[in-house]
This record gives structure tokens, C-alpha cells and sequence, in this order.
């Protein structure tokens, strides 16, 4: 094994390789910023009426790409809460018991107080050995942050950030604004385009730049495209990249839809309720990230609350509600009985109405 400083040596030179990516973007953006402003708009359009409506338009399109790759790649993925963390004592009774029964019964009794519903494809309850915390729904190891992650989508190089539950929205918003952003350029450069080889620009410099432009414009437009639509896709099945792959596992099973909540609720998942916010690089995500409603709730034998109709539903303090009829902040509130948000919930929830502490449950590290 390596020496401890060479290994924070490697790991700084790793840390400033991994912005490689993101400076080479930020590169391609500038020069496209100088190729069209500059060199197509001021040097090149004659007509004063299309100058101004190209520059108007080029500016929306880049203000937006520019929030949302800033946001996507600024903002920190979120971490389960402290109360998925095993306490010091749990650590340390974990450490002394040998890998059986009781280091089952120690996790098994952390887990109960948690609303978790899925499991590894062995039934087992999802640990981090790593960061020695039980992992809430749809939360992943990520080996590059070195940390478990909120609702992990993937790892991304083109922003150096694992884009999850805190920037998924973000993401979407950057392929969707660099799409614009690529297809206009593409779209409004194509007739000079034309023009630099019937040799109808003249001859400076500014054409090289009008059809570098318009090659790289089409071509990240082409593959922006085949992204954003796949991830158009993902958010109308309510599934994560990394649930598309490895459909998550629950009690009765794995189920690749089962988080998904129908069309509608499935994108107010990932842009909210409020449709002034959809378009805007701002969090507007619904839920804390650690627990996620899902149809499948009152399909588990083992949930006390399950109802047997056709209905999704939960029941909390006698009641039965749709599941989930009001948004997931609501949801949660119910799934841990409480009025209070998840993180002031702390001994305040109802024990033996989160019905995960049946299933017999053996430690298995997922990375
Ligand atoms: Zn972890
Ligand atoms: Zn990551």
C-alpha cells in the first residue's frame, strides 16, 4: 500500500485532472461566444434588424446554458441524513460482532427506524461499509466523490459532479439550454455557412470561424439530442441512469418502474410543483432526497399500513390517503408519521408504522 502522502499527492493531481473536461467546455463556449458575437454578428450580418434579433435570441439561449452548467457543476451532491449514519456505538458493536446474525439484528434495528424500501438483489439491506451508512432508496456510492449519494444519476466528467437528487433538474435544464443553444447557432449560421463555399463571405478571417461554428454547433447538437432524449425518457419513467441499468430491488422483487408515479408526478419529481420554476436553474425539486414515494408501498405484505385496493395508498394515524395524492414533502410526512420535515423528525416517528424491520437482512456492501 502506499504511503498516506503520496496517496493525497495522487489524489490532488486526480482532483485537478478531473477538471480537465470542464475547462475544455468552458473553452468551446468562449470561442463559440467570440465566433458568433464577433465574428458572425458584428463582422459579418449587414442586415441591422437580424443583428439585433440573432444577438438577442443568442443571449437568452447563453445566459440560460451558462446558469445551468454553473449550477450543475457548483452545486454539491447531497449525503443521506445523520440518522442514516451508524451511531459509535452501532460502529463499534458492528466491528465486534463477527458477520452473522448479529451484525443482522444491529442492522436490522437501525433500519427499521428508516423509510427504506428497497434492498440488494440478495434481499439484503443496502450498506455502505465505506461510509458505514445504511443507504437510503435510490443512494449509490459514488467511487470518484467517495461518497454515497442522494438519488445518484451518474458520475459526470463534462461537470465533475455525480449529478443526483441536488442537481439532477440542473442537468436536465444544461442539456436542454445547450441544445437550444447549439441548435440556433446551427440554424442562423447555416446560410453563411452556404456563403463561405459559393465564396459569397469576404475573405477574412471571420469566415473560418463562421464554418468552424457551424460544424460544431451541428455536431454537439446531434449528440445534446440523443442525451436530452434519453433523459426526457428517464424522467418520464421516474428512473434514475443507474436504475435503467440495474432495475432497483424491493422486498417482493426488483422492479425497474418502481418509483415511477405516472407522467405528470413524475416530472414534478425533478422540476416541481411550480411551473414558474420549471425553466430556471433554481432547486425546485420535489422531497429531502433520502425517501421516495412509490407505488409499490402498498403492494409489501410486511407494511402494516398497506391497504389491499387498486389504489396506491398510505395510512397514517388511521387515515387512508392516495399515494401520492399532495407532494412528496406531504408524502414523507406521512411515511414517517410526522408532521415535522425528515431531519426534525428525529424521535418523533412512528417506530412500528414504518414496517421495514421484518425482513431477515444480512450486510452487503454495494459500490
Ligand atoms: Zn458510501
Ligand atoms: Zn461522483
Amino acid at each position: 500500500m502506499a504511503p498516506s502522502g503520496s496517496r493525497s499527492v495522487k489524489r490532488s493531481c486526480q482532483r485537478v485532472l478531473y477538471w480537465i473536461p470542464v475547462l475544455f467546455i468552458c473553452l468551446i463556449v468562449a470561442w463559440s461566444y467570440y465566433a458568433y458575437v464577433a465574428m458572425l454578428c458584428i463582422e459579418s450580418i449587414e442586415n441591422i434588424g437580424e443583428k439585433i434579433v440573432y444577438l438577442l435570441v443568442y443571449h437568452v439561449f447563453f445566459i440560460m446554458f451558462v446558469w445551468a452548467y454553473w449550477q450543475t457543476v457548483f452545486t454539491k451532491p447531497m449525503t443521506p441524513l445523520k440518522e442514516f449514519h451508524l451511531s459509535y456505538s452501532d460502529k463499534e458493536l458492528l466491528e465486534r460482532e463477527d458477520r452473522g446474525e448479529s451484525q443482522q439484528e444491529i442492522l436490522r434495528r437501525i433500519a427499521k427506524d428508516l423509510p427504506i424500501y428497497t434492498r440488494t438483489m440478495s434481499g439484503a439491506i443496502r450498506f455502505c461499509d465505506h461510509c458505514q451508512l445504511v443507504k437510503p432508496d435510490r443512494c449509490h456510492h459514488c467511487s470518484v466523490c467517495d461518497k454515497c449519494i442522494l438519488k445518484m444519476d451518474h458520475h459526470c466528467p463534462w461537470v465533475n459532479n455525480c449529478v443526483g437528487f441536488s442537481n439532477y433538474k440542473f442537468f436536465m435544464l444544461f442539456l436542454a439550454y445547450s441544445l437550444l443553444y447549439c441548435l440556433f447557432i446551427t440554424a442562423t449560421d447555416l446560410q453563411y455557412f452556404i456563403k463561405f463555399w459559393t465564396n459569397g463571405l469576404p475573405d477574412t478571417q471571420a469566415k473560418f470561424h463562421i464554418m468552424f461554428l457551424f460544424f460544431a454547433a451541428s455536431m454537439f447538437s446531434v449528440s445534446l439530442a440523443s442525451l436530452f432524449a434519453y433523459h426526457c425518457w428517464l424522467v418520464c419513467k421516474n428512473r434514475s441512469t443507474l436504475e435503467a441499468f440495474r432495475a432497483p430491488a424491493f422486498r417482493h422483487g426488483t422492479d425497474k418502474s418502481g418509483f415511477s408515479l405516472g407522467l405528470s408526478k413524475n416530472f414534478r419529481q425533478v422540476f416541481g410543483d411550480e411551473k414558474r420554476y420549471w425553466l430556471l436553474p433554481v432547486f425546485s425539486s420535489l422531497g429531502d432526497g433520502c425517501s421516495f414515494p412509490t407505488c409499490l408501498v402498498n403492494q409489501d405484505p410486511e407494511q402494516p399500513s398497506s391497504p389491499s385496493g387498486h389504489n396506491p395508498s398510505v395510512k397514517s394515524g388511521g387515515e387512508i390517503h392516495p399515494f401520492p395524492a399532495k407532494p412528496l414533502r406531504e408524502s414523507q410526512s406521512r411515511l414517517l408519521n410526522s408532521g415535522q420535515s425528515w431531519s426534525e423528525s428525529e424521535g418523533t416517528m412512528d417506530r412500528e408504522k414504518e414496517g421495514t424491520s421484518n425482513l431477515a437482512m444480512t450486510i452487503e456492501n454495494e459500490t
